[in-house]
């Protein structure tokens, strides 16, 4: 840690977090008194104990896909679902096979939760004005790498008292997401997950490495920060070969979660097919994870 510089007023450029900082800065987020657990529903939540496996496909293409994605990590006694109906792209030009569901979509939720209302929904929150309906109707709020930084909507979705995952931007230092953080802590929300979901780094190796999954940001934020966070190698890595691995290696580092999409036909994924597990990758996976968790005295739910 950087030794602070207390002589010389705010503003010292750094990306390291020094004990002003957690003094002053991030003091919610670096309460280590504060309890580790965080219940989303019945005996569903974040814990030592606990890692919860957020998986599903990229988006909620439909009601059908909803249905029997449902159906399939139910039989697996997996609980924690994507429900994805705004996805926003780098580009503006939505082809029709980069669709997103959009508000109409929440008929779908409505269906997926009525048929299985004990799993968790998540979904991702892009706008205020879609606060109110997917409060209603998810069971957490996702808030994106795009939108780490917008301020008003961290601070409404915080008072809405939503469980929130707040993924870091693929351009911060942990420093900025902890800040990010410590804004919806001060509204009085403390059902709060941390996701690493890759950074910008030069392409490893080849270029469907979009970004680099910073494994080390793991213990590094369990340094300074008792909240849950997970690990989104999907995204990462863009590229499902290495999904298997690299969801491993975070178990392995201390994730608190993860997030895999898969999908029944990966190619035919409406956003980003190079990426998600078909099910026997994903159920492959699941084996290894389950042996991973247990060797540290924790398990996958
Ligand atoms: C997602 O989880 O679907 C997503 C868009 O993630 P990110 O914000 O990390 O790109
Ligand atoms: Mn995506």
């Amino acid at each position: 840690m950087r030794k602070s510089y207390d002589n010389i007023n705010n503003k010292f450029p750094t990306k390291d977090i020094t004990p002003d900082d957690i003094s002053n800065k991030i003091k919610l987020v670096s309460n280590k008194k504060r309890k580790k657990n965080i219940k989303i529903k019945k005996n569903l939540g974040f814990s030592n104990k606990c890692i919860p496996l957020i998986c599903g496909p990229n988006g909620l293409e439909s009601l059908k896909l909803g249905l029997s994605f449902a159906k399939f990590i139910n039989k697996l006694n997996l609980n924690f679902m994507r429900v994805h109906i705004f996805k926003p792209l780098t580009f503006p030009y939505r082809s029709r096979q980069y669709s997103e569901a959009g508000i109409n979509g929440i008929e779908w939720i409505k269906e997926i939760r009525k048929q299985f209302p004990s799993m968790v929904l998540i979904c991702e929150i892009t706008e205020l004005q879609h606060l109110e309906i997917l409060a209603k109707n998810v069971d957490i709020l996702q808030i994106g790498t795009r939108n780490m930084q917008n301020f008003e909507l961290l601070r409404e979705c915080s008072k809405s008292k939503m469980p929130l995952i707040l993924k870091r931007h693929f351009g911060s230092s942990i420093r900025d997401l902890l800040g990010a953080a410590e804004h919806i802590l001060l509204d009085g929300n403390d059902k709060l997950i941390l996701c690493e979901r890759g950074i910008v780094a030069p392409h490893t190796h080849r270029d469907t490495s979009r970004y680099m999954l910073d494994i080390q940001s793991i213990p590094a934020i369990k340094e300074i920060t008792n909240l849950p966070i997970i690990s989104d190698p999907s995204h990462a890595s863009f590229w499902a070969p290495w999904v298997t691995p690299l969801a491993k290696a975070s178990i392995a580092a201390g994730a608190d979660g993860l997030i895999i999409e898969s999908h029944p036909e990966p190619s035919k994924s409406k956003v980003d097919p190079l990426q998600p597990l078909n099910y026997n990758e994903f159920k492959k996976l699941l084996i290894s994870l389950k042996k991973i968790a247990k060797a540290d005295n924790r398990q996958i739910i």
